[in-house]
């Protein structure tokens, strides 16, 4: 049963639009690898849990705060007896243990993701008994990625390699009994305290003068070489062909995501889509999908 569906990161698609129109800062850049393959392995984690009989009640993403401390959850399983606390890594390529340090196989050291698990599990702990809850905790790192490969690691690491992935999940098939009312409610107590956090807080600083104009293809997301012909807007790169209409749209709703405090006018969006020479259209498509306020030359839409 789940409580809390997993959603990918809304600062995801941010950054996929100011990758499209700027070059970002290289730590910028590293930083959305680095969350797209987290999201991938969350994703894939969460695919997986789906299947699980209903008995588990289940939570994705959890922000929560204890003793002014904020810790990030992946997942949550929880059964009447057991809770376990997952958190998955979709890391890629070897690495190694060495004396509780982390290293890649090219021998940097990363940090260790044990640590950053029972830290969590801690306060996690300190939580539930301030909740009234006395359930025990288990703390797990879930690697996703089918090419990881971890040497050295202690045999009563909290790890779950990629190739014991499906034993524990049909382990957990072998379910517990059916939650309490008590024990959903409980979930739902702690849904209710996740923190959610502004998609635009750990985005580079960025601002409109600086991104690149035109309407981006839908499919192969390159810009400035789509043009228009009857109505549809055509990519010279990948040959797709998109409703003019439906092209407009899509780049309203980067608009949006990109700069949630700008206003929707006609001469804005005429110009962040670029390629479009009647303003009639845009302002076609403007009211045909939002309400118009303010007057005349001061007409804007929400
Ligand atoms: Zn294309």
């Amino acid at each position: 049963m789940i409580i809390k569906a997993y959603q990918e990161p809304p600062s995801l698609d941010v950054f996929r639009y100011l990758i499209q129109r700027s070059e970002l800062p290289p730590e910028s850049t590293q930083l959305f690898f680095r969350m797209e393959k987290g999201h991938e392995g969350e994703q894939k984690m969460a695919g997986l849990l789906e299947g699980l009989p209903d008995n588990w009640v289940i939570l994705h993403d959890l922000l929560l705060e204890c003793n002014n401390s904020a810790f990030q959850i992946d997942a949550l399983l929880i059964s009447n007896e057991l809770i376990y606390l997952l958190e998955v890594k979709n890391f890629e390529g070897d690495f190694y243990i060495e004396s509780d340090q982390w290293f890649t196989g090219a021998g940097r050291e990363i940090q260790n993701p044990v640590l950053q698990l029972n830290r969590s599990e801690s306060l996690l702990r300190q939580l539930l008994r301030k909740l009234g809850l006395n359930l025990p905790v288990k703390g797990l790192i879930i690697f996703t990625h089918p090419e990881f490969a971890l040497f050295q690691a202690p045999l009563n690491s909290p790890i779950v390699l990629p190739s014991q992935l499906n034993r524990f999940i049909t382990q957990l098939r072998k379910n517990p009994a059916k939650p309490t009312q008590h024990l959903k409610r409980f979930a739902e107590k702690l849904a209710e305290l996740h923190i959610e956090e502004s998609p635009y807080e750990r985005l580079p600083h960025y601002e409109y003068q600086q991104l690149e104009k035109g309407i981006v293809c839908a499919v192969c997301s390159s810009l400035l070489i789509s043009f228009v012909h009857d109505r549809r807007i055509l990519c010279t790169q990948c040959g797709d062909d998109e409703a003019l209409d439906a092209s407009i749209m899509r780049s309203i709703k980067q608009f949006q995501l990109l700069f949630p405090n700008k206003k929707l006018t006609t001469n804005v969006i005429y110009d962040w889509c670029k390629i479009i020479d009647s303003k009639k259209t845009i302002r076609r498509v403007l009211r045909g999908n939002f309400s118009a306020a303010g007057f005349g030359k001061h007409t804007y839409y929400l």
